[in-house]
Protein backbone atom coordinates (compact mmCIF):
# COMPACT_ATOMS: atom_id res chain seq x y z
CA UNK A 1 0.00 0.00 0.00
CA UNK A 2 1.61 3.36 -1.33
CA UNK A 3 0.29 6.53 0.91
CA UNK A 4 1.27 10.15 0.42
CA UNK A 5 0.56 11.69 3.31
CA UNK A 6 0.69 15.34 1.82
CA UNK A 7 -1.13 16.01 -1.16
CA UNK A 8 -3.68 19.61 -1.82
CA UNK A 9 -6.40 20.04 -4.32
CA UNK A 10 -8.70 23.00 -4.33
CA UNK A 11 -12.50 23.12 -5.48
CA UNK A 12 -12.89 22.91 -9.29
CA UNK A 13 -14.03 26.19 -9.40
CA UNK A 14 -11.30 27.88 -8.37
CA UNK A 15 -8.29 25.47 -8.69
CA UNK A 16 -6.89 26.98 -11.66
CA UNK A 17 -6.89 30.69 -10.02
CA UNK A 18 -5.21 29.24 -7.01
CA UNK A 19 -2.30 27.37 -9.02
CA UNK A 20 -1.53 30.53 -10.81
CA UNK A 21 -1.52 32.33 -7.83
CA UNK A 22 0.94 29.93 -5.67
CA UNK A 23 3.15 28.96 -8.70
CA UNK A 24 4.09 32.50 -9.36
CA UNK A 25 4.76 33.09 -5.81
CA UNK A 26 6.79 29.58 -5.39
CA UNK A 27 8.55 29.99 -9.08
CA UNK A 28 8.16 26.75 -9.21
CA UNK A 29 5.51 24.38 -11.54
CA UNK A 30 2.27 22.71 -10.36
CA UNK A 31 2.70 18.82 -11.40
CA UNK A 32 -1.25 18.24 -11.74
CA UNK A 33 -4.02 20.78 -12.60
CA UNK A 34 -4.98 21.13 -8.86
CA UNK A 35 -8.39 19.48 -8.48
CA UNK A 36 -9.15 15.92 -7.28
CA UNK A 37 -9.50 13.98 -10.53
CA UNK A 38 -6.15 15.80 -11.31
CA UNK A 39 -4.77 14.25 -8.36
CA UNK A 40 -6.47 10.88 -8.99
CA UNK A 41 -4.82 10.80 -11.91
CA UNK A 42 -1.50 11.29 -11.04
CA UNK A 43 -1.94 8.45 -8.04
CA UNK A 44 -2.65 6.12 -11.21
CA UNK A 45 -0.06 7.33 -13.13
CA UNK A 46 2.66 7.48 -10.06
CA UNK A 47 0.96 3.89 -8.54
CA UNK A 48 -0.34 5.75 -5.13
CA UNK A 49 -3.00 3.79 -3.91
CA UNK A 50 -4.05 6.24 -1.37
CA UNK A 51 -3.56 10.23 -0.73
CA UNK A 52 -4.13 12.36 1.72
CA UNK A 53 -5.49 15.88 1.06
CA UNK A 54 -4.35 18.55 3.56
CA UNK A 55 -6.64 21.89 3.20
CA UNK A 56 -5.38 25.00 5.03
CA UNK A 57 -7.78 27.60 6.35
CA UNK A 58 -6.15 30.63 6.30
CA UNK A 59 -8.54 32.29 8.66
CA UNK A 60 -10.69 31.41 11.13
CA UNK A 61 -13.89 31.85 8.57
CA UNK A 62 -12.98 29.13 6.90
CA UNK A 63 -12.88 26.44 9.31
CA UNK A 64 -16.15 24.94 9.84
CA UNK A 65 -16.91 25.34 6.08
CA UNK A 66 -13.61 23.42 5.15
CA UNK A 67 -14.46 20.43 8.06
CA UNK A 68 -17.67 20.25 6.33
CA UNK A 69 -16.23 19.91 3.02
CA UNK A 70 -13.67 17.25 3.95
CA UNK A 71 -16.61 14.76 5.97
CA UNK A 72 -18.46 14.78 2.63
CA UNK A 73 -15.69 13.71 0.45
CA UNK A 74 -14.60 11.44 2.40
CA UNK A 75 -18.21 9.78 2.77
CA UNK A 76 -18.10 9.92 -1.15
CA UNK A 77 -14.55 8.39 -1.73
CA UNK A 78 -11.92 6.26 -0.19
CA UNK A 79 -8.80 6.46 -1.84
CA UNK A 80 -8.42 10.20 -1.19
CA UNK A 81 -8.84 10.88 1.98
CA UNK A 82 -9.54 14.80 3.59
CA UNK A 83 -7.82 16.19 6.83
CA UNK A 84 -9.93 18.92 8.98
CA UNK A 85 -8.35 22.24 8.90
CA UNK A 86 -8.19 24.64 11.95
CA UNK A 87 -6.60 28.13 12.59
CA UNK A 88 -4.71 29.81 15.21
CA UNK A 89 -7.65 32.82 15.83
CA UNK A 90 -10.84 30.24 16.02
CA UNK A 91 -12.03 30.53 19.40
CA UNK A 92 -13.94 27.68 19.62
CA UNK A 93 -11.39 25.66 18.99
CA UNK A 94 -12.20 22.79 21.95
CA UNK A 95 -15.89 22.09 20.38
CA UNK A 96 -14.13 22.60 16.66
CA UNK A 97 -11.68 19.73 17.37
CA UNK A 98 -14.32 17.37 19.07
CA UNK A 99 -16.26 17.84 15.96
CA UNK A 100 -13.62 16.57 13.45
CA UNK A 101 -13.16 13.88 15.65
CA UNK A 102 -16.67 13.01 15.16
CA UNK A 103 -17.07 14.01 11.38
CA UNK A 104 -14.56 10.64 11.25
CA UNK A 105 -11.38 13.35 10.10
CA UNK A 106 -8.27 11.72 10.82
CA UNK A 107 -6.62 14.90 12.08
CA UNK A 108 -5.59 18.50 11.37
CA UNK A 109 -3.24 20.42 8.97
CA UNK A 110 -1.52 23.80 10.63
CA UNK A 111 0.34 25.81 8.22
CA UNK A 112 1.95 28.56 10.70
CA UNK A 113 3.54 30.41 8.19
CA UNK A 114 0.08 31.31 6.03
CA UNK A 115 -1.81 31.47 9.87
CA UNK A 116 0.69 33.65 10.94
CA UNK A 117 1.14 32.12 14.34
CA UNK A 118 4.81 30.49 16.25
CA UNK A 119 3.92 26.95 16.71
CA UNK A 120 4.97 27.31 19.92
CA UNK A 121 2.63 30.46 20.85
CA UNK A 122 -0.12 29.63 23.23
CA UNK A 123 -2.60 29.62 20.42
CA UNK A 124 -1.06 26.72 19.24
CA UNK A 125 -0.25 24.74 22.20
CA UNK A 126 -4.05 24.90 23.68
CA UNK A 127 -4.51 23.32 20.01
CA UNK A 128 -2.24 20.64 19.94
CA UNK A 129 -3.11 19.78 23.40
CA UNK A 130 -6.61 19.41 22.52
CA UNK A 131 -5.92 17.50 19.75
CA UNK A 132 -3.64 15.14 21.46
CA UNK A 133 -6.31 14.51 23.87
CA UNK A 134 -8.72 13.57 20.85
CA UNK A 135 -6.07 11.46 19.26
CA UNK A 136 -5.84 13.38 16.32
CA UNK A 137 -2.94 13.65 13.83
CA UNK A 138 -1.38 17.19 13.46
CA UNK A 139 0.16 17.82 10.03
CA UNK A 140 2.69 21.09 10.24
CA UNK A 141 4.12 22.92 7.82
CA UNK A 142 7.74 23.29 9.35
CA UNK A 143 10.61 25.08 8.09
CA UNK A 144 10.85 27.71 5.37
CA UNK A 145 7.89 28.20 2.80
CA UNK A 146 9.32 28.49 -0.81
CA UNK A 147 6.85 31.95 -1.15
CA UNK A 148 7.88 33.53 2.08
CA UNK A 149 11.66 33.70 1.68
CA UNK A 150 13.07 34.26 5.44
CA UNK A 151 9.94 33.44 7.34
CA UNK A 152 10.17 31.08 10.29
CA UNK A 153 7.24 30.11 12.83
CA UNK A 154 7.82 26.46 12.92
CA UNK A 155 11.41 25.88 12.79
CA UNK A 156 12.56 22.22 14.53
CA UNK A 157 13.70 24.13 18.18
CA UNK A 158 10.23 25.72 18.39
CA UNK A 159 8.46 22.44 17.00
CA UNK A 160 11.03 20.99 20.17
CA UNK A 161 9.68 23.22 22.35
CA UNK A 162 5.87 22.42 21.31
CA UNK A 163 6.17 18.85 21.93
CA UNK A 164 8.37 18.87 25.13
CA UNK A 165 4.92 21.21 26.44
CA UNK A 166 2.50 18.89 25.16
CA UNK A 167 3.57 15.39 25.27
CA UNK A 168 3.68 12.75 23.24
CA UNK A 169 1.24 12.81 20.08
CA UNK A 170 0.58 12.28 17.00
CA UNK A 171 2.40 15.22 15.50
CA UNK A 172 3.96 15.36 11.83
CA UNK A 173 6.24 17.95 10.74
CA UNK A 174 6.44 18.02 7.31
CA UNK A 175 9.54 19.17 4.74
CA UNK A 176 11.60 16.53 6.55
CA UNK A 177 11.12 18.82 9.87
CA UNK A 178 11.46 22.29 8.89
CA UNK A 179 11.97 23.09 4.80
CA UNK A 180 15.68 23.91 4.21
CA UNK A 181 16.16 23.90 8.36
CA UNK A 182 17.49 20.47 7.92
CA UNK A 183 20.83 20.75 9.70
CA UNK A 184 18.67 21.47 12.35
CA UNK A 185 16.12 19.14 12.36
CA UNK A 186 18.22 16.04 13.66
CA UNK A 187 20.19 17.59 16.63
CA UNK A 188 16.70 19.19 17.52
CA UNK A 189 13.84 16.00 16.89
CA UNK A 190 15.66 12.76 16.51
CA UNK A 191 14.99 11.85 20.02
CA UNK A 192 11.23 12.95 20.18
CA UNK A 193 8.59 10.79 18.85
CA UNK A 194 7.46 12.91 16.30
CA UNK A 195 6.53 11.75 12.41
CA UNK A 196 8.91 13.76 9.64
CA UNK A 197 7.28 14.08 6.13
CA UNK A 198 8.89 13.96 2.96
CA UNK A 199 6.85 16.16 1.07
CA UNK A 200 8.56 18.64 -1.31
CA UNK A 201 12.32 18.01 0.20
CA UNK A 202 14.00 15.38 -2.17
CA UNK A 203 15.40 15.79 -5.46
CA UNK A 204 15.40 19.15 -7.09
CA UNK A 205 12.60 22.12 -7.20
CA UNK A 206 11.26 22.49 -11.20
CA UNK A 207 11.14 26.02 -11.62
CA UNK A 208 8.50 28.38 -13.88
CA UNK A 209 10.55 28.87 -16.78
CA UNK A 210 9.72 32.89 -16.39
CA UNK A 211 11.49 32.96 -13.36
CA UNK A 212 15.21 33.80 -12.27
CA UNK A 213 17.04 30.90 -10.41
CA UNK A 214 20.34 30.32 -8.91
CA UNK A 215 21.60 26.66 -9.55
CA UNK A 216 22.46 25.39 -5.95
CA UNK A 217 18.47 26.55 -4.82
CA UNK A 218 17.28 24.40 -6.89
CA UNK A 219 18.62 21.20 -5.10
CA UNK A 220 16.98 19.75 -2.21
CA UNK A 221 17.68 16.71 -0.25
CA UNK A 222 19.66 14.23 -2.45
CA UNK A 223 19.83 10.56 -1.52
CA UNK A 224 22.63 10.61 0.85
CA UNK A 225 21.54 13.70 2.94
CA UNK A 226 18.39 11.71 3.04
CA UNK A 227 20.06 8.43 4.58
CA UNK A 228 21.02 10.83 7.56
CA UNK A 229 17.74 11.60 8.52
CA UNK A 230 16.88 7.65 8.47
CA UNK A 231 19.83 7.02 10.37
CA UNK A 232 18.45 9.91 12.68
CA UNK A 233 15.11 9.12 13.22
CA UNK A 234 14.66 5.53 12.21
CA UNK A 235 12.57 4.37 8.94
CA UNK A 236 9.36 3.97 11.64
CA UNK A 237 8.85 7.62 11.35
CA UNK A 238 8.95 8.84 8.13
CA UNK A 239 6.28 9.42 6.23
CA UNK A 240 5.93 9.52 2.32
CA UNK A 241 4.52 12.62 0.95
CA UNK A 242 5.01 14.80 -2.12
CA UNK A 243 3.25 18.36 -1.47
CA UNK A 244 1.61 17.39 -4.96
CA UNK A 245 0.85 19.45 -7.25
CA UNK A 246 3.85 21.01 -5.66
CA UNK A 247 6.04 18.30 -6.66
CA UNK A 248 5.42 15.10 -9.24
CA UNK A 249 4.33 12.07 -7.52
CA UNK A 250 5.89 8.95 -9.62
CA UNK A 251 9.30 11.63 -9.03
CA UNK A 252 9.17 11.47 -5.70
CA UNK A 253 8.08 7.65 -5.52
CA UNK A 254 10.86 7.27 -7.20
CA UNK A 255 13.67 8.96 -4.84
CA UNK A 256 12.28 7.07 -2.57
CA UNK A 257 12.59 3.48 -4.78
CA UNK A 258 16.24 4.37 -5.58
CA UNK A 259 17.31 4.70 -1.80
CA UNK A 260 19.62 2.19 -0.63
CA UNK A 261 17.17 1.52 1.76
CA UNK A 262 15.94 -2.63 3.07
CA UNK A 263 12.47 -3.95 1.39
CA UNK A 264 11.18 -3.57 4.87
CA UNK A 265 11.75 0.24 5.34
CA UNK A 266 10.94 1.10 2.02
CA UNK A 267 7.66 -0.29 2.12
CA UNK A 268 7.57 1.17 5.77
CA UNK A 269 8.22 4.61 4.15
CA UNK A 270 5.99 4.70 1.23
CA UNK A 271 2.95 3.49 3.19
CA UNK A 272 3.23 1.42 5.80
CA UNK A 273 4.03 3.94 8.98
CA UNK A 274 0.94 6.16 7.63
CA UNK A 275 -1.54 2.96 7.40
CA UNK A 276 -0.64 2.42 11.06
CA UNK A 277 -0.51 6.10 11.83
CA UNK A 278 -4.00 6.42 9.83
CA UNK A 279 -5.52 3.16 11.57
CA UNK A 280 -4.70 4.35 15.01
ZN1 LIG B 1 1.98 21.29 1.56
Amino acid sequence: MIIDIHTHVFPDHMAAKVLDKLSRLSRSIAFTDGTLDGLRRSMDQAGIDRSIVLPVATNDHQVEKINDLSARSNEKIADVIYFGAMHPDFTNYVDELSRIARLGLKGIKIHPIYQETDIDAIKFLRILDRAAELGLIVIAHAGLDIGFPGVVRCSPMMIRRAVDRIGDFKFVAAHMGGWRNWDEVPTSLADTKIFIDTAFSTGRIVPRGDCHWNEKDLRMLDGDQFMKFVDAFGADRILFGTDSPWSAQSESKKFIEGLPLDDDDRSKILGGNAQKLLAQ
